[in-house]
């Protein structure tokens, strides 16, 4: 089969040729129908050698990934064949400890190291991949999988961030989401299914800002520098009880820290490298300040189920898998609004609507 793969650390992927994987003991082989595009990608590919240790190139990229069971290795009961299944991708997880046994395989005790499918292991960028043990694929029933190889990363990266701050998030107090693209979509959509509180946008980009209100944003406010003071106005000068960034620069966090309430909660899962100084009267009184990384299986059986019933809006950019290059580029360049995922069986995946071209929300022509 033909891959998308970093052949070395450092330089740009390629297509590949490699054999078709099968099922080991214990393993399941998923047939590829949605492989999302995430910006960890860009990061993957720019880790020097040494950082990989054993783990390095090459290695089919690709993290977010659902599809259908095609092979179940000797041992696996729970899936069979045909089942439409999403992929938890916390493959270094050890599965027993309390935090794996929560449900929260992202933040196992015991992991070495971030490995994930494209991270390390061959991962969704192909028409088949090879998923080392049943207990990471979630069961999706009817839901398309192009729409649930999103939710992989994307959604329960958000949905994990959002669902520990619910309990202090009161209805009619200010919550923010700072940066709308892939991400912030989704965490606005959830902060409305799940909260009480006004949602207040923030980004850069008009057209994005124009359908953060599409998809349930009270109020938008344009980064810059007068944000801190607008969102101080909104909020009758109390400012946010929560605020997740979904870019994570030095200025999105300054401009969070900035705008948080006493004992308000700012969660970071942008990975644009940013920081904020922690410290008594550097951040509000009370201030909780978290980052929050990928999900684990709770949170994905969460977000799939709220999809199945038509809560969730779901913005995909539908790819070839040939077209890989083209998607990262359009990715890189700022180019879409939503997520970009590619098809390795595109003639074959039925569309069920619902998803809109980025180029058509962004009121591009
Ligand atoms: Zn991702
Ligand atoms: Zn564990």
């Amino acid at each position: 089969m033909l891959a998308y793969r970093l052949l070395q650390a450092q330089m740009q992927p390629e297509f590949q040729e490699v054999p078709d994987p099968h099922a080991g003991p214990g393993q399941v082989v998923v047939r590829v129908a949605g492989s999302g595009l995430c910006h960890t990608d860009f990061t993957v590919i720019s880790r020097d050698r040494q950082y990989w240790k054993t783990d390095g190139p090459p290695f089919t990229l690709g993290h977010e990934i659902a599809g259908w069971v095609e092979e179940v290795g000797t041992g696996v009961t729970k899936f069979k064949n045909g089942d439409a299944v999403a992929v938890n991708p916390s493959w270094a997880s050890c599965g027993r400890c309390h935090m794996c046994r929560s449900g929260e395989e992202n933040h196992c005790l015991y992991q070495k190291a971030i490995r994930a499918p494209g991270v390390g292991y061959d991962g969704g960028h192909a028409p088949y991949v090879l998923v080392p043990e049943e207990r990471f694929l979630v069961p999706i029933g009817d839901l398309d999988p192009v729409f649930a190889a999103p939710l992989t990363d994307a959604g329960i990266t958000t949905y994990s961030a959002i669902k520990p701050a619910l309990p202090a998030i009161w209805p009619g107090s200010t919550v923010v989401v700072i940066g709308v693209g892939g991400l912030g979509l989704y965490a606005v959509q959830f902060l409305r299914l799940l909260t009480g509180a006004r949602v207040v946008a923030l980004d850069r980009s008009e057209p994005r800002l124009k359908l953060a209100r599409e998809y349930g944003a009270d109020d938008v406010v344009s980064i810059g520098p007068n944000a801190v003071e607008q969102l101080r106005e909104l909020t009758g000068g109390i400012g946010a009880i929560f605020i997740i960034d979904c870019v994570g620069a030095n200025e999105t966090l300054t401009t969070a820290v900035a705008s948080l309430s006493w004992r308000g909660r700012l969660t970071m899962v942008g990975a644009d490298g940013g920081s904020v100084p922690f410290g008594f009267f550097k951040v509000p009184p009370g201030a909780q300040l978290t980052t929050s990384l990928n999900g684990g299986s709770i949170a994905l059986m969460d977000v799939v189920q709220m999809a199945a019933l038509g809560r969730l809006k779901i913005l995909v950019d539908r790819y070839p898998l040939d077209a890989a290059k083209k998607g990262y580029d359009d990715f890189e360049h700022g180019r879409l609004v939503g997520r970009a995922v590619l098809m390795p069986l595109v003639s074959e995946v039925k569309s069920t609507g619902g998803e809109r071209s980025a180029a058509q929300a962004a009121g591009a022509p």
